[in-house]
């Protein structure tokens, strides 16, 4: 507890100073600067390598400091209501009076909105009078970190400090819905767009086929830096194997994201089992196939996007 409480005000040592950390986050690690600051969201861009014209997601604590940066309607106060703090993120209408950095929007007048769940990130984003602009915590393209030791794996040292706050539960980044015009889903990710349905009382629909031209959803993403085989009944010799469900015999090359088809579990497991494939030296993935429904659905879209190598 103690040892938390001197890590969180550290943490708020290094933002203050509009530098980057890495945060904790139920969905993946972020990293994390003052979003209000040009000279800190700078820095994310620079450290991830990320493309300018990807705009961040901005997370907040309090409802209160979300309302002078964004307009809000009746449809955002139903779906934060159910799942806020959580993994969804909102995208909104920017006030003219935000003092949300233009590095963060890449100028555009829409903000992404997110409400954490991490205990010990919430506590941070207590203490801060500014939100926390936060992409996932690796380097653009590549596998998002969901402990710790993955960021360091990603950044080594070039990043100033590492807020620890154990596995990231879901392990899978944030869905995104956007409520500018007809409210749609932009990305698939940690809350099942059935339930979204649920709570609007209407369709709303998530198209794969629009999903490139946002930004910042990339054909290529997620990558492991091997080719990845989809749909696989079998594996090659010297390929890794990932499975879903147990199979009769096992063999030192196969990587259960589930024993049991568990779908939130397999997602879970996702990130973290591509990074250990890729350090223990495997030249190519296959990956049994996997159903296309809840998060299968978002488990299968990083799939492609991670194949695309
Ligand atoms: P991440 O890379 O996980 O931080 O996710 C950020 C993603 O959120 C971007 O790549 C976009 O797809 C989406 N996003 C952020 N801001 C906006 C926005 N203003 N309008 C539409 N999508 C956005
Ligand atoms: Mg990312």
């Amino acid at each position: 507890m103690k040892n938390n409480l001197s890590n969180i005000k550290k943490s708020k040592y290094y933002l203050d100073k509009n530098e980057c950390i890495a945060i904790p986050t139920e969905t993946v690690y972020g990293l994390a600067a003052n979003a209000y600051s040009d000279t800190a969201t700078a820095k994310v861009f620079k450290l991830k390598k990320r493309p300018k014209k990807n705009p961040l997601i901005v997370h907040y604590n309090s409802l209160k400091m979300l309302k002078q940066d964004c307009e809000i309607n009746d449809l955002f106060n139903k779906l934060y209501k159910k799942f806020c703090p959580g993994p969804l993120t909102f995208v909104l209408k920017l006030k003219k009076n935000s003092k949300i950095s233009k590095n963060v929007t890449n100028g555009k007048k829409t903000l992404a909105v997110r409400f954490p769940k991490k205990k010990i990130t919430k506590k941070l984003l207590k203490k801060l009078d500014y939100p926390l602009a936060a992409p996932s915590a690796n380097i653009s393209s590549k596998i998002s970190p969901v402990s710790k030791k993955d960021v360091i794996d990603e950044f080594g040292k070039k990043i100033k400090f590492i807020l620890d706050g154990g596995n990231s539960e879901i392990g899978l980044e944030s869905t995104i819905v956007s409520l500018i015009n007809k409210p749609e889903i932009l990305r698939l990710g940690g809350t099942e767009i059935i339930k979204i349905k649920k709570i609007l009382r209407f369709n709303i629909k998530y198209s794969s086929k629009k999903k490139n031209s946002f930004p910042g959803q990339q054909r290529v993403h997620y990558s492991p830096g091997i080719p990845i085989r989809l749909n696989a009944k079998k594996a090659k010799k010297d390929e890794a194997f990932i499975l879903i469900k147990k199979r009769k015999f096992s063999d030192k090359n196969f990587f259960y994201l589930s024993k049991n088809k568990n779908l939130k579990y397999a997602a879970k497991n996702l990130y973290k089992t591509l990074r250990m494939i890729k350090k223990k030296k495997f030249n190519s993935i296959a990956i049994e196939k996997i159903p296309n429904k809840g998060f299968g659905e978002a488990i299968n879209d990083r799939l492609l996007r991670a194949s695309k190598f």
